[in-house]
């Protein structure tokens, strides 16, 4: 079993009294998606506008029960996201911050990139954006069409991407495109959603509304040399490689929002139907148990992460693909504890259905994931156990 330390068990209490707050806004939220711009001084959603942002450019960073807090270790995000995610994860992806786009300047851009990036990110709530997926380029990512190309001292970006959560938000934000064929010809660049060319359109959805995804086209969107992210590190380091690097370590996060809807939908059943019969008691302890279990996979991925094992990339898969489909099994479970009319009855254990749903896709589908995870036994870079 892990378990946690002092640090990581401060914010663990923080958030969780943080998410009561939540609780009530989560179906205005997801009603109205723009809800969150009367919900930006909520405690833990300007923790958020903030996290992460490494040391060397936070000198303010929060502070709780003596503990600096940054946002940049991975058990402690999914620690912290476990909490949220109970009180609601529409909010918690709907709040500003640097969030995936934060964890890519982090690992690819230089100095003077994220000077830039973070110096905008602590001005005042900005939210950004972390665009990949493509129309016809989904799970299959690394085939994607969107093209870079020279043009005068810069680049110009061509193309549509799809599914990008908070982009008709965004000031700021990472697109991946093509500069030539293959996996090292991918590269990420800083783009601004103010730039002639680019447009970001929300897109109606049922689960994760707070998120608000958008599909976004790229239109002759010009790029200085300077936003070009990664040009000081090995080809190989950046890219594709850096995509599927920054998507191990986000992943486990992502778990933890499946495992906080999850628990949410877990802990809605025992506050509303108190006396249980034998044998529906039994089920929701399963399913406690269930939730107990997984939890422990995503803590022992983040950590992987943390300490930058080989076996990351797997651990976090393997982590995700059980707390989605924990998700999705939890509230259906949850609903069936209400009888037929539970989705129109108890409209939040409906929303955190679809919400657990719209988890399944984030950041690969299970069988990605699945994928994933085998190649790692089948290479020899994970053990069982
Ligand atoms: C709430 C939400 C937020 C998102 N946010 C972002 C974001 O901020 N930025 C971003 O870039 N993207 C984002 N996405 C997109 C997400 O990454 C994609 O939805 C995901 O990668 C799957 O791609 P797709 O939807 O095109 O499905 P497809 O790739 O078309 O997959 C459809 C089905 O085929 C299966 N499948 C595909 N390939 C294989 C295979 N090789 N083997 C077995 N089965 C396969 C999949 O498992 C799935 O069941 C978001 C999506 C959601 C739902």
């Amino acid at each position: 079993m892990i378990e946690l330390d002092d640090r990581t068990r401060a914010i663990q209490r923080r958030a969780r009294e943080w998410a009561r707050e939540l609780k009530p806004l989560a179906l205005e939220l997801d009603g109205d998606p723009d809800a969150i711009y009367r919900h930006l001084d909520v405690a833990i959603v300007s923790y958020l506008t903030r996290m992460p942002v490494p040391p060397r450019h936070n000198p303010d960073p929060v502070v709780i029960d003596g503990h600096r807090f940054y946002g940049t270790g991975t058990l402690e995000r999914v620690v912290f996201a476990e909490e949220v995610a109970v009180g609601d994860a529409g909010m918690l992806l709907a709040a500003p911050g640097p969030v995936m786009s934060g964890v890519l300047v982090d690992s690819l851009g230089d100095e003077r990139q994220k000077e830039w990036f973070y110096s905008r990110i602590l001005q005042r709530p900005t939210w950004t954006f972390f665009a990949l997926t493509e129309p016809a380029r989904g799970s299959d990512a690394g085939a994607m069409e969107t093209t870079l190309a020279p043009d005068g001292d810069g680049y110009v970006l061509n193309g549509r991407k799809r599914y990008i959560g908070n982009a008709a938000r965004a000031d700021i934000g990472v697109v991946f495109a093509r500069t030539r064929p293959g996996p090292l010809g991918v590269t990420a660049v800083l783009a601004e959603t103010s730039d002639p060319g680019f447009t970001a359109e929300p897109l109606e959805t049922i689960g994760l509304r707070g998120l608000r995804i958008t599909n976004v086209t790229l239109d002759r969107v010009r790029i200085s040399a300077g936003n070009v992210l990664g040009q000081h590190l090995r080809p190989t380091q950046r890219g594709m490689w850096s995509a599927v690097q920054g998507l191990n370590r986000l992943r486990p996060g992502v778990a933890a929002f499946g495992l906080g809807i999850a628990r949410s939908a877990y802990e809605y059943v025992r506050e509303n139907r108190p006396g249980l019969p034998l044998r529906d008691r039994e089920r929701l302890d399963d399913l406690g148990r269930r939730i107990t279990g997984v939890r422990q996979l995503i803590w022992r991925a983040a950590l992987a992460v943390d300490a930058a094992r080989p076996s990351a990339g797997y651990e976090a898969s393997a982590a995700k693909a059980k707390a989605s489909r924990l998700a999705e099994d939890a509230t259906m479970e949850a609903l069936g504890f209400f009888g037929a009319g539970a989705r129109l009855e108890h409209p939040l254990l409906d929303k955190l259905a679809r919400d657990a749903r719209a988890v399944e896709f984030m950041e690969g589908t299970g069988n990605i994931q699945k994928l994933n995870l085998f190649t790692g036994l089948l290479q020899g870079r994970l053990h069982r156990g």
